[in-house]
């Protein structure tokens, strides 16, 4: 691990880097292509049509160790693998490419293939969609009292995918200042209206893939918005892990970090929530000093990640990604289950495995690390953590608790599961006890 002590400011001034974006179309063009074999680039081609795909030049160069393919974890991160999807599912687009089918027939194939993978689970934005004035307002989503979350419209992209992430239905962009004016006008106004709020997350997407005269519309509309119950501003963005320059040499870097300032300076906290899936994306000096400059100016950082097979499934992973978290001044926050859509047969680990990773990477680690709360499923109902398993009169029993809810009395009252080896999800969960239904599913 490279170490930081102090920077001066013009360390921060590394050479600018031009984004450079791989996709299904040119991947082939990667220099380090050759080390992928005929039928992993077939597979590519295949699982590529049917799910999102894009890397950049900095996750080739600086991320994916090229050596140890196909393992490497970050190389799983971005590129398609062969068991993201089913048998049936690989066989069928699998024909198609190779019979030189056209690109109407692979379109149309892949959206019925994408249409049996829940693309939409719990149907989540449409259920918690604010209203203002008698209108549902789009790109928000207002579930818990104290936080409403902002889609902003050109920040629903990011500058790679994941493979595990399923959001492929929301990355469209669309660039326009115009519109961002708009929106920000009418977030502005549901703010000062809900004086229970006190914060704002923005997420996407990738908020940070926006431009900082764009973002800048909207941080402004909340400093500038008589708003003095907005207490805490949170950015939810991958742009640590998957392009870095973003905060220190991209052309407009150095404005971001004053509207940045400007936040901290109205008394306001400001949090990226950071999303690291892997201890290798913290360890280069660019993310470091991209850190070190965020945490400099004052901007916290807290980190959160779903549990993934493939890519961080031991406890040894977990335990050094929250301590390289700390001495990095970095906070970690959550573990998360991964979510019952898309490629979860690949990525999924069971709950009950799910606690074990948890429980013995929470042992190595000091208590400066203890801040990470998992494993937590963030489903309909609200943000669930598994507790563990417990015995009751010799009967063994699965306890669980909300960290977060749709109705604000749920949380934090412990509740009882029977212990279900090979579940994945709270669906997959019954109440134990003979009870027929959890607590919250019988109230309003
Ligand atoms: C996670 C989440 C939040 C933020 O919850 P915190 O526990 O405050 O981090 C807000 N809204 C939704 C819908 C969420 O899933
Ligand atoms: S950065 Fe976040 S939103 Fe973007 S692909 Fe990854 S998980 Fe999905």
């Amino acid at each position: 691990m490279h170490h930081l002590d102090y920077l001066p400011n013009y360390l921060y001034n590394i050479p600018p880097r031009k984004y450079q974006a791989f996709t299904l179309y040119n991947f082939k063009t990667i220099p380090q292509i050759h080390k992928l074999t005929q039928e992993q680039i077939f597979a590519i081609q295949v699982v590529g049509s049917v799910l999102p795909f894009k890397t950049n030049n900095y996750v080739v160069e600086h991320l994916i160790d090229w050596e140890n393919i196909p393992e490497d974890p970050i190389f799983t991160l971005n590129f398609p693998q062969k068991g993201m999807l089913k048998q049936n599912h690989f066989n069928r687009m699998a024909d198609l490419i190779r019979s030189q089918a056209d690109a109407a027939q692979i379109r149309k194939t892949a959206h019925e293939i994408r249409m049996e993978l829940n693309p939409n689970p719990d149907g989540q934005l449409e259920r918690n969609r604010p209203i203002l004035n008698g209108k549902q307002l789009k790109g928000m989503q207002h579930k818990y009292r104290e936080t409403v979350l902002f889609f902003p419209s050109q920040g629903q992209t990011c500058h790679a995918y994941c493979t595990f992430c399923f959001r492929w239905s929301q990355f469209l962009g669309i660039d326009e200042l115009r519109f961002a004016m708009r929106e920000a006008d009418v977030l502005q106004q549901y703010l000062s209206k809900h004086t229970e709020v006190t914060d704002i997350l923005f997420t996407g997407g990738d908020p940070l893939i926006m431009k900082t005269n764009i973002m800048a519309t909207y941080l402004n509309a909340i400093i500038n918005g008589d708003l003095p119950h907005i207490q805490n501003i949170r950015i939810g963005t991958k742009a640590l892990s998957y392009w870095p320059y973003r905060f220190l040499s991209d052309p407009d870097a150095d404005t971001l970090m004053a509207a940045f300032r400007n936040i901290i300076r109205s008394d306001r906290h400001l949090a990226i929530m950071a999303h690291f899936n892997h201890p290798r994306e913290m360890q280069n000096n660019i993310v470091q000093r991209a850190i070190h400059r965020l945490r400099q100016i004052g901007v916290e950082i807290r980190c959160q990640s779903p549990l993934l097979a493939h890519i961080n499934d031991r406890p040894e992973i977990w335990a050094q990604l929250w301590k390289d978290e700390v001495r990095l001044g970095c906070i970690p926050y959550y573990m998360f289950v991964a979510r019952d859509t898309g490629a979860q047969h690949y990525f999924g680990v069971p709950l009950y495995q799910a606690w074990q990773i948890f429980r013995k990477a929470y042992q190595k680690v000091s208590g400066l690390a203890r801040t990470v709360r998992g494993p937590v499923m963030s489903s309909d109902p609200g943000k669930i953590q598994i507790l563990g398993v417990g015995q009751v009169r010799n009967q063994n029993i699965l306890t669980l608790r909300f960290l977060q809810a749709r109705n604000p009395d749920w949380v934090d009252r412990p509740f009882f599961a029977k212990v279900t080896k090979n579940a994945l999800w709270l669906n997959d969960l019954k109440p134990a006890f003979g009870k027929k239904e959890f607590f919250f599913q019988s109230s309003p």
